[in-house]
Parts: structure tokens; sequence; C-alpha cells
């Protein structure tokens, strides 16, 4: 498209010489047809995939690793239909069979009457910015496995809880005094980052556990990460009635901080289940039957619907 008479490029031909010297590659797709109506001739050179064979988003996500496709495409989906912009991390598959770490950075344009007309973006290569991420997060695991703090949320550990379990086990059958336990779950924590994104998962996890860390008063009572969306409270010379006032003000703080959670089958906000168990432990009782008994009020929680306690 150069202007012949001048001989000099148009505006036009300016910008498509930038957006295809950029590392970057530029895409757009049109959000009625779901087209691909345009993508940078760098695709090839990522990817190996010529630039013709990218026609709809079928293409895209059939060339995207299994494990990333349902969440990616589903977060995608429901943020541009909300006219949301977002970016999403995930391994596009190279024409030779290997995975290529991307990051699309994804620009909703809206019609003048609102409705989404279009979607734009970039895709960067951040297979070696991953890599890097790897090695952290394999040598942050290392390092907490040393330590008594969950990395993500800054709250106690397992390992932390293991050791104090064991400590107020003890006590608790010396001094005959009950000793409760609380096992708390998010509930639907799946669809959440389906619908919401890893990351933002992983910041929920962290409001959830700053939230429920600060329920318990006394020095001796213990909040900590179990794993994953579990997390569990101990509380000394507490009967089960004391406890269970304790998991309904849990689960009231939480309500309280009103979490959007668009896919929850039981709320529109974030919610969890909580099983409680108390027992005054005998000579012959080993601490983990405290854990088994307070799984299974967790279980029937979840049973009876969710977004509740159950208690022995
Ligand atoms: P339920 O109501 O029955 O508990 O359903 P759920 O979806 O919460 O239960 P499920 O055990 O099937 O899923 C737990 C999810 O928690 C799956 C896993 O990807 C997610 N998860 C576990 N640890 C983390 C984490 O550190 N970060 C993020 N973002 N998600 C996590
Ligand atoms: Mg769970
Ligand atoms: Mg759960």
């Amino acid at each position: 498209m150069t202007d012949l008479i001048n001989d000099v490029p148009t505006v036009n031909d300016v910008y498509k010489t930038l957006l295809e010297s950029t590392k970057a590659i530029p895409w757009k797709i049109d959000w009625a047809t779901l087209q691909f109506t345009y993508i940078g001739p760098q695709i090839e050179e990522l990817l190996g995939w010529e630039p013709a064979s990218w026609q709809t988003v079928e293409d895209w996500a059939t060339r995207m690793h299994p494990e990333d496709r349902q969440w990616v495409v589903d977060y995608c989906v429901s943020q541009s239909q909300s006219g949301i912009d977002h970016e999403a991390d995930y391994r596009a598959l190279n024409k030779s069979g290997d995975y290529v770490w991307i990051r699309d950075v994804v620009h909703v344009v809206r019609k003048q009457n609102g409705q989404v007309d279009s979607l734009i973006g970039f895709m960067f290569d951040i297979t070696e910015r991953k890599k890097t991420e790897q090695e952290l997060f394999k040598l942050q695991k290392e390092l907490e496995e040393l330590s008594f703090k969950d990395g993500l949320t800054g709250v106690a550990n397992r390992r932390m809880f293991d050791n104090v379990i064991e400590t107020e086990w003890l006590k608790a059958r010396q001094n005959k005094q009950p000793l409760s336990l609380i096992v708390i779950d998010i509930d639907f924590f799946k669809e959440y980052n389906d619908c919401y994104g890893h990351l933002q998962g992983d910041d929920c996890l962290k409001q959830v556990a700053t939230t429920l860390n600060n329920v318990a008063a006394r020095s001796r009572d213990f909040f900590g990460r179990f794993g994953g969306e579990e997390f569990v409270m101990l509380l000394p010379e507490t009967d089960n009635n004391a406890a269970w006032s304790i998991a309904e003000r849990c689960r009231q703080a939480l309500f309280k901080k009103q979490i959007p959670h668009d896919r929850s089958k039981v709320s529109q906000l974030l919610t969890i289940s909580l099983g409680v168990s108390t027992m005054i432990p005998s000579i012959n009782d080993e601490h983990n039957e405290l854990i088994d008994r307070a799984d299974k009020q967790l279980y029937q929680a979840k049973q009876k619907g969710r977004n509740c306690i159950q208690s022995a």
C-alpha cells in the first residue's frame, strides 16, 4: 500500500511494519464469527504453523496443552463476554510436537453501542521466563519443606501443624482437657480457578488464609494451611460447642469479605465447608483419630450441600 505518487509509505504501512517486526505476535479475532481476521507472520517462526492455518478460535484451542485448554478457554471466553481486558499463560503446541509457553494479552474492543466487536492481542514467548519461574518454584518448595511457613499464604504450614498437634495432643491427654479440630475446605474451588484463572485463585487463597488467621484469639489457638485449598484450626482446651461457634465465626468472617464466585453452585460468593471434631485423648488414642473424625464431618458438610458446619 505504498503511496505511488509520493513514493512514501502510508500510515498503515508503518503500523504493519512495526507490528510485524516486534517479537510479540499480534492478532485479531472477530467476536461475532470467532474467526481470526489477522495474525502476525511471526507466528510461523515461533510455532511453525503458517498464518493461514489460524482460521478460528478452534485452531487456537486445539493447539494448546490439554491441561491448560479447559481453564484458558473458559476464562478467556468469560472475561471477553464481560468486556474485560485480560491475559493468560498457557503452553502452545508447535509443529514439531513440543510446547512453548505463551503469555496472551487480550484487549476487548467494543462497538459504540457497548457490544463486544473484536478481540485484539499480543502473544509473547515466555518460555525462558517460565523456566526460571519453575526453578524458583522448585527452590521455594524445597525451602518450604525446611520451614514452618506456607510459601503462598504466609500462614503456618502442614509441617508446623504436625508438630503442634502432637504437642497439644499430649498436653490434652495429660490434663484431661478437650482438644478440638476444625478442617476447612473452600467450596467449588476448582470452578473458581477455571473461572478466574490460577493467579487469581492464588490471591483468593491468600485472602482466605489472612481472614481465617484472625478468627481464633487465644494464644495457643493454631491456624494453618493443610494443603491445596484446605485449612485447619486446632483449639486446645475447647469443647465441641465452643469449637462449633468458632467454626461459625470463620464462615461469617469469610462471608463478610464478599469474594465473588460466579461458578459456585451454592452462592454467588466464595463459601467454605467445615468439619469439627473434639476429643479428650485417652491413652489408647492417636491424634490421627481427631483428624479422621474432622475429615468425616467435612465430608458430611459437603454432602449436606456445602457452606455449612458439621460437628461431632
Ligand atoms: P468441593 O466443593 O467439593 O470442595 O469442590 P472443589 O472444586 O473445591 O474441590 P476439588 O478438591 O475438586 O478441587 C480443589 C481445587 O483446588 C483443585 C486445585 O486446582 C485447586 N488448588 C489447590 N491448591 C491450589 C493452589 O495453590 N492455587 C490454586 N490457584 N488452586 C489450588
Ligand atoms: Mg479439597
Ligand atoms: Mg474444595
